[in-house]
């Protein structure tokens, strides 16, 4: 069994924690928390061993009635490999530690490219960080774009990527973020760093990227123009992006027409935390034009993305990735098994 460390319980550690503890191959150690917050407190409910991140808070602790199992060091340590789920830039600081004790680990899409060996998607480049140190699964948004890319230029070849991203606020619990009541272009300038971001994924991709934040917590909106290498059909390409394990092309009967549907969708299907592991496609914005020029054609669709929760899965296969235990078939196919992410988001019939 691979022992897994998680080492930051906020948003998407918590998630992780919970999709490993799900898979026949692997175990959580324990989790690191700073503070004893209602986190550490469901932490303890679920039966992970909780250890202290910073020595100096744990007094905290104990006058929390919280046990713990140890310090953060200790739970490297015991650790074949870490996936460190803090705040950006914390990651990067933390580094130094998984070096020392020589344990393997995964940072998130806050940090930056340059601090990782490699970035990761498993969709995409599964087979490039084996036996690597430091890997960063990238960001949510960043997921999105490269499980949308992959099957696009392996059917078809790529031209040009253009993706308008209308970014949630914040999430539900981040009481400190905004706008309020604002559409904010986020940057003004060009390109967000999303585009650069994919980059780390498919270095030879041109792609321009725009953002936008507006006051919302549940889901990212990708407004996506693709200029293919090829002119297949509206159906075809549907069928495609049907065909991705981890992309859940929505029906027009369903009568999701937009993220607030899609969430309450994800409640009423007993999903965790009603997340939403996939990429969610609009079945009825897949275009295709084909007047663009010679064997060319453009694609357009719109794709929700659930911020909180599609790198999760993307982080299970990212451990077997790393220590090179299962292929990227295998590993795909026991992740979305142990999770439940192929069959509860929507009715069977909806998916066939
Ligand atoms: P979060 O703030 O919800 O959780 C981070 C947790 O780490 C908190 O519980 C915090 O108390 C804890 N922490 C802070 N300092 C620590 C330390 N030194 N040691 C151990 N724990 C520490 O953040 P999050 O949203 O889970 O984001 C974590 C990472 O995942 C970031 O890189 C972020 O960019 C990335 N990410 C976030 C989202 C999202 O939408 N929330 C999506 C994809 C990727």
């Amino acid at each position: 069994m691979i022992q897994v460390g998680i080492n930051g319980y906020g948003t998407i550690g918590k998630r992780v924690a919970d999709a490993v503890r799900k898979q026949p191959d692997m175990e959580v150690v324990g989790v690191a928390k700073t503070r004893p917050n209602f986190e550490a407190s469901t932490a303890v409910d679920k039966g992970f061993d909780l250890y202290a991140a910073v020595e100096e808070r744990k007094p905290r602790f104990a006058e929390a009635g919280i046990d713990l199992a140890g310090d953060v060091e200790e739970l490297v340590e015991a650790s074949d490999i870490v996936v460190d789920a803090c705040p950006s830039g914390i990651g990067a600081d933390n580094a130094a530690m998984y070096e020392e004790y020589d344990t393997p680990a995964l940072l998130q899409g806050g940090e930056d490219a340059e601090v990782v060996d490699g970035s990761f998607n498993a969709r995409s480049n599964f087979d490039t960080v084996e036996g690597m140190n430091l890997v960063r699964v990238v960001s949510c948004n960043t997921t999105g774009l490269s499980r949308l890319v992959a099957p696009l230029q392996e059917a078809y070849g790529i031209e040009k990527v253009r993706a308008t991203l209308v970014r949630r606020g914040g999430d539900p619990a981040q009481t400190d973020r905004g706008p309020i009541n604002d559409i904010l272009p986020n940057p003004v300038g060009l390109p967000s760093h999303h585009g650069p971001d994919v980059n780390t994924i498919f270095p030879d991709l041109s792609i321009d990227t725009l953002g936008l934040k507006v006051p919302a917590t549940l889901m990212h909106t990708h407004s996506v123009n693709i200029t293919l290498d090829a002119d297949p059909s509206t159906e075809e390409v549907r069928e495609l992006l049907d065909d991705q394990r981890r992309t859940f092309v929505i029906p027009e009967w369903l009568g999701l027409d937009g993220a607030g549907a899609l969430k309450e969708l994800a409640q009423d299907s007993d999903r965790p935390r009603g997340d939403i592991w996939e990429n969610c496609v609009w079945g009825e914005s897949i275009t295709v034009q084909s007047d663009v020029g010679e064997g060319q054609s453009d694609l357009y669709l719109f794709q929700a993305i659930h911020q909180e929760s599609d790198v999760v899965p993307e982080n299970v296969d990212a451990i077997r990735a790393v220590l090179g235990t299962e292929s990227q078939e295998e590993s795909i196919a026991t992740t979305n098994d142990a999770m439940g992410l192929d069959e509860s988001l929507a009715p069977t019939e909806a998916r066939e």
